[in-house]
């Protein structure tokens, strides 16, 4: 097992991460098996990393602090207003968060599987067959290939997941996801003369019937900063028939039609306060994409010779803010079990007992926040602050350090 052969399928976040991981852990030969030609390609988006949990896994060695990130440091529930450009803010809360654009984020990771890795491109792993000693991978150009063990890192199709658990699938949540990025448009005059223009470091939850978008800097890769976006809301009326609106996948940059784009654009004009609606309707419609939101928890993180990680195993809603935490923590926890494990066995029983309850946390949390804020939203306009407070609370069943809320803290679920 020291010298195990180790195959990841997926090279994206949670791959790399793994990847790093085995090599730490003591496999002989880690080999990378991904799908994607090239570098991946990013889609100009964010991703948000809490920043206790970026602490802990800096200290563990699988973030760099010199990777480009916007701070974060409050979060501002904001409703339309009359005309006023910036809305009116509900409430204020603490959200120490770092913001990074994706592709930074797997660009750090990508440089960071070992050198005596293999990572391999256009690489498709068409099905996974396993046994008492290893796993054969057939690849699509009808190769076979044996390994010791094979981590699933390969997403929420996952090959790997589907050997595991047969019809085990993502169920849609009932809402999409609309995500897109601009330059952020200067700040309206008014505020600027009374030197009340908002603070880059501050997140913004534009509240409207139905829905909110979460708005926030993030690095744009030459020393400035993007303005990111997303927007969750049920579909249009009378889309029901549209399956690609309720299927796992996403409708990439460029595939809104017109009928999509006028449903987004006539909902931020008529909620958003001016100014946050400029960002999104600067965003030119080949640059959206949209996404449906959906649920996945498998019962089980490890069996046999397989394991997953990241949204292979578990995809918990966005609302979390701790998908990308989760993948990376996943592959701590895996170097702690290999480090510690005299066994196969042991490996993956520890993995397992390790990251299955976590899984399962952040997917209940992000099907509680979902309710909360989408398919169940309050009434925003007509929220005090307290309420708010009071609904918050709710969603966390208390606090939101316990909750999970951004990660959890290793070792707690
Ligand atoms: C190109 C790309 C861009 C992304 N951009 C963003 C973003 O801007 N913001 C954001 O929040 N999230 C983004 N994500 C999603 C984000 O990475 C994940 O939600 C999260 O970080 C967990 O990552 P993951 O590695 O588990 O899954 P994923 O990132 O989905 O990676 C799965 C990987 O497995 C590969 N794969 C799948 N099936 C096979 C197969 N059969 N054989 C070989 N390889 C396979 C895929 O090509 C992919 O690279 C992006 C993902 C990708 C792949």
């Amino acid at each position: 097992m020291r010298d195990g052969n180790i195959a990841v399928v997926g090279g994206s976040v949670a791959g790399c991460a793994a990847a790093l991981a085995a090599a730490r852990g003591g496999a002989g030969r880690v080999t990378v098996l991904e799908r994607a030609g090239g570098r991946l390609r990013e889609r100009g988006l964010g991703v948000t990393l809490h920043s206790d949990r970026f602490a802990e896994l800096e200290a563990a060695g699988y973030v760099d602090a010199a990777m480009p990130w916007s701070p974060l440091h409050r979060r501002i529930w904001t409703v339309r207003d009359g005309s006023a450009p910036l809305g009116r803010a509900v409430a204020v809360h603490t959200f120490p968060f770092r913001a990074y654009s994706w592709g930074s984020l797997w660009d750090e990771l990508r440089r960071r599987v070992p050198e005596g890795a293999v990572y391999r491109t256009d690489t498709v792993v068409t099905a996974v067959e396993p046994d008492a000693d290893g796993v054969t991978l057939r690849l699509a150009d009808g190769r076979g290939e044996r390994y010791d063990a094979v981590i699933g890192a390969d997403g929420y199709r996952s090959v790997v997941r589907e050997t595991m658990f047969p019809g085990l699938r993502p169920t849609w949540a009932g809402y999409l996801a609309w995500r897109g990025s601009c330059a952020p448009p200067p700040y309206p005059e008014e505020s600027a003369r009374r030197q009340s223009a908002p603070d880059p470091a501050e997140a913004r939850t534009v509240l409207f019937p139905g829905g909110h978008c979460m708005m926030y800097r993030i690095p744009d890769g030459r020393g400035g900063q993007r303005l990111n976006w997303v927007l969750y809301v049920a579909p249009p009326a009378g889309t029901d028939a549209r399956q690609d609106l309720r299927t796992p996948t996403s409708l990439p940059p460029g595939g809104l039609d017109p009928e999509l784009t006028g449903f987004l654009r006539g909902l931020v004009a008529e909620h958003f306060p001016a100014y946050w609606a400029g960002c999104v309707l600067d965003t030119p419609a080949d640059s959206t994409l949209v996404q449906p939101i959906y649920d996945l928890e498998v019962p089980h993180y490890a069996a046999g010779r397989l394991l997953l990680a990241g949204d292979a195993a578990t995809v918990a809603r966005p609302h979390t803010g701790g998908s990308s935490v989760k993948a990376l923590q996943d592959a701590w926890a895996l170097e702690t079990a290999w480090r510690s494990g005299a066994d196969w066995e042991a490996v993956t029983k520890t993995y397992d007992a390790d990251r299955t309850a976590v899984g399962a946390t952040m997917v209940g949390l992000g099907r509680r926040l979902g309710r909360a804020q989408v398919t169940e939203a309050p009434d925003w306009a007509g929220l005090t602050e307290e309420d708010l407070e009071q609904w918050w609370r709710a969603q966390h069943q208390g606090s939101e350090h316990s909750s999970g809320f951004g990660g959890h803290a290793r070792g707690r679920a």
